[in-house]
């Protein structure tokens, strides 16, 4: 049997429905899976079954199952039986998992022997995937091997009836891990509960702690006190990125926002992902600095004994960020913690249960009624997804830039690592060989192909390419647009023919120039470019994503030529420095470090800019977010554009951004021409679905992050008469071109026994 069920309490409820039921036989964890073997009773065998997928675990999935039938072994009883280790690991590693309610209830509970331990647990709660050093998962195999179980925490290990039974991080006070308060050098300041006592203090006194978490150490402090928010904000050199928040409960959570159905089962829910939720109007208590500007907050509920312990007490929500300097990985063990936050945090709760990865809390939103999962990390990682008629090869793809994240293809199932980071920095960059290495070596898998993005200054395109030089594995470059779009189809189990609509902010083209504005016809091994947009200029290539106005320029070069510079009326943004400008206009003019883009981010950068509502970001996608928010729902119309020529059919921007200058000439509201943009765009990929044919429209790529955009592309698309898919558990954004780089190896006819060659997806 397979599905994510290791880990859950599978076998114990293997057992008790076995024995409730009179069939003899067994149970194991194996590679493959678990494997039941039961005899009796024909009848009660079939019965069995049917109870087996109706009431199993509730975090449990069975994908696969297949039954033989045996000659009877004479069993009597039924065992759970020691795990094997052999063969091909293919058995699914389960999440982290939030604290249950039976946990919870406990942990409060002063007539129970762990009141108030944090680091309760059971088969239905608890770490997991940040736990699990090798597969299967069992106790050796994980980072709780150090703490030998006490008599009592051995019983409950040990009963079939218990709801430990076999809880690998099973613990107690007596025998599990403890907390330590300790300053900035590492010296012991408190410890177990007087160690918490000081933590509340401090965070109470407007401290910074950094707390040691499930994946790695958080930042906590105070949401409601603006000077500590803006200190933590200097430290950690994030200017305006908004910091997720962690409330005590979710009544709490209703003060502040307005919450869907949907909303509050996935605060609830055992993956805990930070939510993005429409604030309701005024600051209501919280520092103006958590998030400026910005209608939206991330959200989430206490997802660990010690989060409930700390929140249960504080009673006000805090800021939990990841402990890290922007832009790096989140910091998994003590020394490191007090080596790189240094700087950063005042005093650290630490805890002596080891971390195997770092996982950063996962970010989710909710669009079209759906959870759509912006960063996978905690409780969603590693996500699984199977794969028909999978063949032998094992493909590693080590993903994109920015949000990287790497998978690997083993048997029927494509596993998708946690969030990485941008791979910007020293320490992001070991964090992603580090996680490059870990998942073929836990499922103990010789990749035979390395699946790569095609921009060739990407760090892991460099790794990719250098690392595996010598070995045997066949290197295979997969273009931006198509991974993105294959990876939604892999998502979604749709094959080809499709159209695919990637839109993002940047991805290296297959004629070198950087897209992000692309319609894909995917064909069974390949694909072919339908549609672009018209490109413009970029002066100073990444220098222009960090600023709006350049690409406003840009855009404005495209359409006047030359003789922008001339103009008599000013520029419609804020004017550069003279000094600036002149540089810009030569870059413009010769094209030198100014590459051409046909990126849709990049052009709701422009429109930002040109409306004056950012000239520069301090985030990826924070004009766009502006533009997204800015929006007054209600009317219609739009701008106009123009298809051009074919194969591929040129869109052109020129009429709508003309327009766009003149509504706002003319004094028209802001959140009308926001509006006004974004039907443009809609009614630009409707135009281009009629034009394609194909009733399959695949939505992918970073700009489908932006709810009022993929709402209304859907809506429309339907009226239409299409079928249009998107994301649901991978992310939009770089995070899920990973799934698309390996879908790509395996569907392209590649020469056969050619081993340490190029190939190229186009
Ligand atoms: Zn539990
Ligand atoms: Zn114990
Ligand atoms: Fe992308």
């Amino acid at each position: 049997m397979q599905g994510a069920v290791q880990g859950v309490g599978f076998r114990p409820f293997v057992y008790r429905l076995a024995s409730e039921l009179g069939l003899g036989g067994w149970v194991l964890n194996s590679p493959h899976g678990v494997c039941i073997e039961v005899e009796g009773d024909e009848a009660q065998v079939h019965r069995f079954e049917q109870r087996l997928e109706n009431e199993k675990p509730r975090v449990a999935t069975i994908t696969g199952l297949k039954v033989s039938p045996l000659t009877p072994a004479r069993c009597e009883r039924f065992d759970i039986r020691d795990s094997v280790a052999e063969g091909t690991k293919e058995a699914f590693i389960l999440p982290d998992l939030a604290t249950c309610a039976d946990c919870l209830r406990e942990l409060f509970d002063p007539a129970n022997r762990r009141f108030r331990y944090p680091f309760t647990n059971c088969t239905n709660c608890g770490p997991r995937f940040s736990i699990i050093e090798a597969l299967p998962y069992d106790r050796p195999n994980t980072s709780m091997k150090k703490f030998a179980m006490c008599p009592e925490c051995q019983r409950e290990y040990h009963d079939p009836k218990d709801r430990r039974f076999h809880a690998q991080p099973n613990a107690c006070s007596k025998c599990g891990p403890q907390m330590e308060l300790w300053d900035a050098t590492g010296r012991v300041l408190a410890r177990e509960h007087e160690a918490l006592a000081q933590s509340i203090d401090a965070v109470r006194g407007g401290k910074i702690v950094a707390m040691k978490g499930i994946g790695g150490f958080q930042l906590l402090v105070d949401a409601r006190n603006d000077d500590v928010v803006r200190r933590l904000r200097e430290r950690k050199h994030r200017r305006e990125k908004p910091f997720a928040l962690m409330f005590p409960s979710l009544e709490s959570v209703e003060e502040q926002c307005r919450l869907s159905a949907l909303e509050k089962q996935l605060l609830l829910s055992y993956q805990s992902p930070i939510v993005l939720l429409e604030k309701m109007s005024g600051d209501n208590g919280l520092a103006r600095a958590v998030a400026p500007g910005n209608p939206y907050l991330g959200v989430m509920l206490p997802y660990s004994p010690l989060h409930h312990l700390l929140l249960h007490e504080l009673e006000c929500p805090v800021v939990a960020t990841s402990g890290n300097l922007s832009d790096e990985p989140i910091c998994i063990d003590e020394p490191e913690a007090l080596e790189r936050l240094a700087g950063i945090a005042d005093v650290f709760l630490v805890h002596n249960r080891p971390i195997a990865r770092h996982m950063d809390d996962s970010i989710a939103r909710v669009m079209m009624e759906r959870e759509v999962v912006l960063r996978a990390g905690r409780g969603y990682a590693p996500t699984a997804i199977s794969i028909e008629g999978g063949d032998s090869e094992t493909v590693l793809a080590v993903g994109g830039q920015l949000k990287n994240a790497v998978a690997l293809k083993t048997g029927n199932h494509v596993f998708i690592s946690q969030h990485i980071g941008d791979l910007e920095t020293e320490p992001a960059l070991a964090a992603f060989e580090k996680s490059a290495a870990d998942l073929p070596r836990l499922y103990d898998a010789k990749p035979d192909i390395i699946a790569y993005d095609l921009h060739p200054e990407y760090l892991s395109t460099k790794f990719a390419r250098t690392e595996f030089e010598t070995g045997q594995s066949q290197r295979f470059g997969v273009q931006h647009h198509y991974a993105h779009v294959l990876s939604c189809m892999a998502e979604n189990n749709l094959s080809a023919p499709v159209l695919g609509i990637c839109w993002d902010g940047t991805g290296y083209g297959l004629d070198g120039t950087i897209w992000g504005g692309e319609f894909l016809l995917v064909r069974e091994d390949g694909f072919d470019q339908l549609a672009t947009f018209r490109q413009f200029r970029l002066a100073g290539g990444d220098k222009a994503v960090k600023q709006p106005r350049r690409t406003a320029l840009g855009v404005l070069y495209e359409i006047y030529g030359s003789e922008l510079f001339e103009r008599e009326e000013p520029l419609p943004f804020v004017d550069f420095p003279s000094t600036e400008l002149k540089v810009l206009q030569k870059m413009l003019v010769t094209g030198a470090g100014s590459p051409l883009t046909s990126s849709a981010g990049r052009l709701f950068d422009a429109v930002a800019s040109l409306l004056g509502l950012r000239h520069a970001v301090d985030f990826e996608g924070q004009a766009a977010m502006d533009l997204e928010f800015v929006i007054k729902p209600g009317g219609g119309g739009f701008y106009h554009f123009e298809l051009q020529g074919e194969q591929p059919i040129i869109i052109d921007w020129e009429s709508m951004v003309l327009e766009i200058l003149e509504d706002k000439r003319t004094g028209k509201a802001m959140g009308d021409i926001a509006l006004k943009f974004h039907h443009t765009l809609v009614e630009i990929m409707v135009a281009i679905a009629r034009v394609a044919g194909e009733q399959k429209i695949v939505l992918s790529g970073g700009c489908f992050q932006n709810k009022f955009l993929l709402e209304r592309t859907v809506q429309r698309l339907r009226d239409e008469g299409f079928i249009p898919y998107s994301h649901n558990r991978v992310p939009p954004n770089d995070g899920g071109i990973a799934l698309g780089q390996v879908m790509a190896a395996l569907r392209t006819h590649r020469p056969e026994n050619v081993s340490a060659k190029e190939v190229c997806a186009a």
